[in-house]
């Protein structure tokens, strides 16, 4: 079966998001036809893709892309926007899982998918950044939590947070709901989708080769070359890097269990004005609360509120974004209560049991990464770059990550997401109660 087809507009347009309506280039690339050759292929343009396909361009090899849809289709050119320094997972729930060893590796590269990040828009002059997150926290339970995290990540020399009293929360933040937060001043924010699209500019500055609207049907990595089949086309390589994500579907059988597709929401306000827009965000910091199902806001450009959260395990779309947002938004800001919403959109991103993501080979010429749990922004980009390490001959980093033990979703196959769902009830019975 093909990749989740049901999501794929016909002619391969991105989500009616805010972001696609400010893209800075609408740049077409073509169809794969025809059977083609090259040293490395690429299946998937989000950051996972084009993070690896952009190092590996870097180093002189000859790499294609091969997309479904357009650049940025996926999650990455739908998102939050929220350059979250770490992992989903905890530095503590990896060092209980996994050791200390792993926990002081991983602690080794949290802040590096930012620093490639910032990195890449300089070099290549990608208009899309600002800078700093905030994490609120709704209760004294919360702020013991963030001051938990501070002290772990100072304890592996990570001293870029700030704890942020009740008095102190207002100069970031003009909402009353909160007892206060930490701020990562190595964090920030950015407008998705042009990242990805200056991403992808940038690899064909470097030699690659993009192809848009090439929905891979077939994977034959068993071969002594890979291959990747399409409907018009083949593409034949020696190494093959499988970064569809949440999207891959069951075009890869022995990837789809390993994560679940989950959806969530944003939508974007009219624009507020300027004097509006800083009573809300003096700063223009983005800002992420730090319940179980959080709620995720910040500033675009043009001073539009961007208000995200909310999750559905399955990665179905609700059939009104804005009345599931709405009342949470209006809770923060009630403010906004008479504010507009010029756009709604719904995205998937790839969940692990563990919300440790995946990276890995299928065999010798096979690799693939996924399972960011939501936080990927910053994930993909570190491990875009050590996928491109692996496949240039120092598997180190790689080896370690493939490794670790993933764990299946109970339930298999038929009950995962019901499971999940009561999971999830837990959970967010302890966000309500503040626990
Ligand atoms: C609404 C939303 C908000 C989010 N907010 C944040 C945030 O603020 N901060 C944060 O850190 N993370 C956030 N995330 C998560 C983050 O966006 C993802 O973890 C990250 O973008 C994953 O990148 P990726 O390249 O692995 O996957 P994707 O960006 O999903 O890219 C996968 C690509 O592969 C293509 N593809 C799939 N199958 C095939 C096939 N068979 N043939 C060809 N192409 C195929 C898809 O079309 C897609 O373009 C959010 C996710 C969503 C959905």
């Amino acid at each position: 079966m093909a990749a989740t087809q049901k999501h794929y507009a016909n002619d391969g347009s991105h989500t009616t998001s805010y972001y696609a309506a400010s893209a800075n280039t609408h740049v077409l690339r073509s169809e794969l036809v025809g059977d083609q050759t090259f040293d490395i292929c690429v299946v998937g343009a989000g950051y996972s893709g084009l993070s690896t396909a952009l190092h590996l361009a870097e180093k002189g090899y000859q790499v294609a892309i091969i997309e479904g849809a357009r650049i940025g289709w996926g999650a990455s050119g739908r998102n939050g926007g929220q350059i979250v320094n770490g992992l989903n997972a905890s530095l503590q729930t990896i060092d209980r899982r996994y050791g200390k060893d792993t926990a002081n590796f991983v602690a080794g590269l949290v802040t590096e998918g930012g620093d490639i990040i910032r990195e890449r828009v300089a070099k290549y002059d990608i208009k899309c950044l600002k800078k700093t997150n905030v994490f609120t926290a709704y209760t004294s339970a919360h702020m013991r939590e963030l001051e938990d995290r501070l002290e772990l990540w100072r304890g592996y020399g990570i001293e870029n947070q700030e704890m942020i009293g009740k008095e102190g929360i207002g100069k970031y933040v003009g909402s009353d709901a909160y007892a206060g937060g930490m701020i990562d001043h190595s964090g920030g924010h950015m407008h998705p989708l042009n990242l990805a699209l200056g991403e992808a500019e940038a690899f064909e500055k470097n030699g690659g080769t993009i192809f848009e609207m090439s929905m891979v049907h077939n994977v034959d990595y068993d071969a002594k070359k890979p291959v990747v089949t399409t409907e018009k086309g083949t593409i034949t390589c020696n190494t093959l890097v499988l970064c569809g994500n949440a999207y891959l579907g069951h075009v890869v059988p022995t990837l789809t269990h390993r994560v679940m597709p989950v959806s969530t929401q944003i939508m974007a306000t009219q624009p507020l004005g300027e004097d509006l827009a800083k009573r809300l965000l003096p700063t223009d910091t983005c800002v992420e609360d730090i319940r179980y199902i959080l709620d995720y806001y910040r500033l675009s450009a043009d001073n539009r509120l961007l208000f995200g959260g909310g999750t559905v395990y399955g990665g179905t779309d609700p059939k009104n974004i804005e009345a599931k947002l709405r009342r949470t938004m209006d809770k923060v800001f009630p403010e906004l209560r008479n504010t507009q919403i010029e756009y709604a959109w719904s995205g998937n991103f790839a969940l692990s049991f563990s919300r440790v993501p995946q990276m890995g080979r299928l065999n010798d010429n096979t690799y693939f990464a996924h399972g960011y749990s939501g936080h990927g922004v910053t994930g993909s980009h570190t491990f875009g770059r050590i996928l491109s390490e692996a496949i240039d001959g120092d598997r180190t980093r790689l080896d370690v990550f493939a490794d670790v033990p993933w764990v299946p979703f109970p339930g298999g196959r038929m009950f995962r997401v019901p499971y999940s769902v009561i999971g999830s009830w837990y959970y967010g019975f302890k966000d309500r109660f503040g626990l």
